[in-house]
Parts: structure tokens; sequence; C-alpha cells
């Protein structure tokens, strides 16, 4: 593997990227609400005992990655902060090589479309059975470990159970219940959780410019992750949210005719569709959180429409409805007929009867 093959993950933390672009956020100071993560990370290099497998569990655009980063550049820093003996310098050839994803002995195990493939981790092997180039400990991340499939598990288990020396492996995943479990019992999981509305918005001022302000949209909508708010920064990601809200809250909202408009529309953009099923799962898991009283709901701006909304059915059919969203999402990663999918899914979401009633109503 090359130097070259050492680009981070596409598929993981573009919210971090944008971030780290800032230099001084390659600290474990500056991660933001992750004091048990960083606590833990620090621990194991105050006892220099490091777990050979990490799990980094937690949403995207949380801080895993940074966490991942800061945490290879302390393990191999030449000059570590005279005070803590701990915190990379950030500056010197190491830190410098890592961060900018150039160092030859930190290797990245990404996805190839669905999955991670054998063959990949077979070469990742080769590439790794020879002792580290210049690195105390190499590091191999694999930031979507849920998508090792039994084949590729296996392989990458075999030498996770007996790893090469000063060998790491930081896995990383939404869940722990996501990754194969032979590879979670070999790991030490560590949870990272959702950012506050606060730290969003602090971390899209430094993108910006702009004065931070936890009221705005990307912030409250962000669910707690970089990765998203950035996502709603996107004038065409808001442009499909105000459409989409208020014909879902809106009068016409069981109206099946009209849902049938709303999933010809969405077969029409299939670059924003899985954007838009967020959308329309974020209502719905809004009208839940109303109904429950809780409160936290990401669409704040229409909260008086999701309030009237909610209390029109009760908690099983917005339940449902969520289901028949994520359906939906499932069958259109398995290349189902698109249209067809999105019909049947806006279809089951008119229905104000329970399946368990209507032996499962409209499918
Ligand atoms: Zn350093």
């Amino acid at each position: 593997m090359t130097p070259g093959d050492l680009a981070p993950g596409k598929s993981s933390g573009d919210g971090e990227e944008r971030v780290n672009r800032v230099e001084s956020n390659y600290r474990f100071g500056a991660l933001l609400d992750q004091e048990r993560p960083v606590f833990i990370l620090r621990s194991f290099l105050e006892s220099k005992r490091i777990p050979h497998a990490l799990l980094f569990t937690g949403p995207d655009g949380v801080g895993k990655r940074t966490a991942a980063t800061v945490f290879s550049m302390a393990l191999n820093c030449g000059e570590p902060n005279a005070d803590s003996g701990i915190e990379p310098c950030g500056a010197c050839r190491s830190c410098r090589l890592i961060r900018k994803d150039q160092h030859p002995d930190m290797h990245v195990l990404g996805s190839e479309g669905n999955g991670i493939r054998v063959a990949q981790v077979r070469e990742l092997l080769s590439a790794i059975s020879l002792k580290p180039m210049e690195a105390r400990f190499r590091v191999i991340r694999i930031p979507d470990a849920q998508k090792l499939n039994l084949e590729s598990g296996n392989a990458l288990l075999k030498v996770i159970e007996e790893p090469p020396a000063r060998t790491i492996f930081i896995l990383s995943a939404p869940a722990a219940g996501d990754v194969l479990p032979t590879l979670t019992s070999r790991s030490q999981q560590i949870r990272f959780h959702p950012l506050s509305d606060t730290s969003v918005a602090r971390l899209l001022s430094v993108i910006t410019g702009v004065a931070p302000d936890p009221l705005s949209l990307p912030a409250s909508l962000s669910g707690g992750s970089m990765r998203r708010a950035l996502r709603l920064m996107d004038p065409e990601w808001q442009t499909l949210r105000n459409w989409l809200v208020p014909v879902l809250t809106g009068p016409d909202r069981n109206d099946p005719l009209r849902m049938l408009t709303v999933a010809d529309r969405l077969a029409g953009d299939q670059a924003r569709l899985s954007d838009a099923l967020e959308i329309i799962e974020s209502i719905y898991r809004d009208a839940l959180v109303v109904l429950s009283r809780h409160t936290g709901i990401y669409n704040r701006d229409h909260g008086d429409a999701i309030a009237a909304m909610a209390a029109a059915v009760p908690s099983a059919i917005w339940l449902q409805r969520i289901e028949a969203v994520r359906s939906a999402r499932k069958a259109l990663e398995s290349n189902a007929a698109m249209r067809l999918a999105l019909e049947v899914m806006l279809l089951r979401c008119t229905s104000e009867e329970s399946y368990e009633e209507s032996s499962r109503g409209p499918v």
C-alpha cells in the first residue's frame, strides 16, 4: 500500500475533515463533548498499555475520526507536550505526516461500494506483514467496520487475534451491534456521543467565520453531528426540506393521490433521494418525540405543525411510518424498483390504521 492509498475513507467524517483544516484542532482538548472517550484514550497513553484493537462507536460527525488521528499522533509524536507528555506536538515530522494522511505506517481500510471485500483485507495484511517503516505504532483505521462481511471480517479477525508487533486497529461504526460479534468481542469499545447544539455552532463558526449561533437551523437540526450540520448548510438541501416538511405535515398529508405526486417528484431527483428520506424520517421521529412528551425535536422551525399532526394519530402509527421509511431505504440500497418503493412507502405513511389490526394495511 503506497502513501497514495492512504486517503481517508470517503464515507466517513466529511464534517470533521473540514473542521480539521484548522491545525490547532489536532489535540485531545479540541474534541468537544467527548470527555469520556478522551479520558480513556489518554489513560492508555499514560499507562503505556495500548489495546491492539479499539472500536469507536457513535454517529457520524461527532469526532471519531479526529480522535483516531490525534491518538495516532500521540502514539508516535517525537516531541509530545512537555507538561502532559501526552498531547501530540502537531509539528514534528510524524505528527505532520499523520495529519496530512501521508504517513507510510498509517493505513485506512475503506469500503468499496456497500462492503469491504476480503481481497482488500488480504491486500492490507500483506502491506503490514513487514515491520513498520518509521512509526513506533502502526495504526490501521477501519472507518466503516459495519461493512465487513463474514468473509472479510474473518480474514481480519485472524490478524486482530494475533496482531503484528506495534500494530493497532481502530474500527469505527455507528453502534457495536452493527459489527460482527467476533470482532467486537476482541476490541475495546469506546462510545462517542452526539455533540451539543452549542458545540456544533462553535465548530460551524470555525469553518464559516461567522459568530456561533446554537439556534441557527444547521446547529439545531444537526442532531449533534457535524457531518449533518454541514449538509444542512447546503442551499439545495434547504430547498428540499422547505418543500418536504410543509407537504408532509400539511392538510394533504393523508391524501394518497397527493403522496403519489410526491413520490413522483422524489423519484425524479435521485441524487437527493437519500436526503429526502432522511428528512421524512426526521419529521415522523419528531412526531413521536412530541407524543412521548420529550423535548429536542429536529424540525423546531415547524414545531407547531408537527405538534398538531402528531396529536392526530397514536404513537404506533408514527412508529409504523418510521418503519416504512426505513424499509424504503433498505429496498433502495438493494436496488429495488425506485418509484414503486417510494409509492409503497408514502402510501403506508398516509394510512392511519395500525397494520396489526388491518393485516398489514395497504402493502
Ligand atoms: Zn509531534
